[in-house]
């Protein structure tokens, strides 16, 4: 059986900015942007599934309050309006309630800010990401980038958990990091464990309509710069990490799979390069 091809659009909702050399060891002190980057993936049969939301209004409304406000102090957000997430689905010709499926990769806040805006969807999440989310306190939370505020009101009877798909052996090309989680049964979506960053984050990878590898790998690192130049995140970016040993083991096997010629095109959540460059890969 052959895995469908699955459409993919990469899409910026919104960014924030911080000092580079905080979240990259060698970096600048010069503020940067940290693009909030999600997928729309097309299934040809399961329709339209998110991965991530990117920030939206929802985060600043979860903000406002101390203790809460510190996170966006901290991580300053922009979003314009033309990339709230839902007008850009507009533009797609997808209404918000046409989203099947969001995977969420994490539950920092400026990956599922969104959630709310999608109330037909079933949320894709792996168990040890909920099971550590639901176990924290409120300034544990907030301290790991966690807001509650942001889950929608039927959060947990939506839920879908990754380890009750089927197991997977990865493709040659992701080898390195062992196995996956076969979403659909179709070979199609592969959810992939990749911790250390948080408890229980994952990636998906799936072939492109152009029959091209595709990995969306989350925060497992900043940037594709950082990756191939074996950067680190620094200690202070570390602090929101759940295990940093486990963060070096991803991050290596990340390498791995990056150093493979015409392997997978790896994309980052935040990686500004990774995203200009797949936007104009597109248009050509
Ligand atoms: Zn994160």
């Amino acid at each position: 059986m052959i895995a469908p091809r699955l459409q993919f659009h990469w899409l910026k909702a919104g960014h924030c900015s911080h000092p580079e050399c905080v979240a990259m060891r060698g970096g600048r002190w010069q503020s940067v942007m940290f693009p909030a980057l999600c997928g729309l993936i097309v299934h040809p049969v399961r329709g339209n599934i998110l991965f991530d939301t990117g920030y939206s209004q929802h985060f600043l409304a979860a903000t406002q309050a101390f203790p809460e406000r510190l996170y966006r102090w901290t991580t300053p957000m922009t979003l314009a309006p033309e990339e709230v997430l839902t007008q850009q689905l507009a533009q797609l010709g997808i209404r918000a309630g046409d989203i099947n499926y969001v995977v969420i990769s994490h539950v920092h806040g400026d990956h599922i800010a969104g959630l709310r805006d999608f109330p037909n969807a079933r949320l894709i999440i792996s168990r040890a990401e909920y099971d550590s989310a639901a176990s924290m306190s409120r300034l544990g939370g907030l301290m790991h980038g966690y807001l509650p505020a942001l889950l929608p009101p039927d959060f947990a009877d939506r839920l879908v958990f990754v380890e009750d798909a089927a197991s997977l052996g990865l493709p040659a090309e992701l080898a390195a990091l062992g196995s996956g989680f076969d979403l659909f049964g179709d070979a199609s979506l592969i959810a992939i464990p990749l911790p250390g960053h948080s408890r229980g984050q994952i990636g998906v990878s799936f072939k492109g309509d152009d029959d091209r590898r595709i990995f969306l790998v989350g925060d497992a690192c900043w940037s594709m710069d950082a990756l191939m130049g074996n950067q680190l995140p620094t200690w202070f970016a570390s602090r929101i990490f759940s295990n940093v040993r486990q963060y070096q083991q991803t991050f290596t096997g990340l390498r791995q799979i990056a150093a493979i010629p015409g392997g997978a095109m790896l994309l980052p959540s935040h990686c500004q390069q990774s995203w200009a460059g797949f936007r104009n890969e597109c248009r050509t």
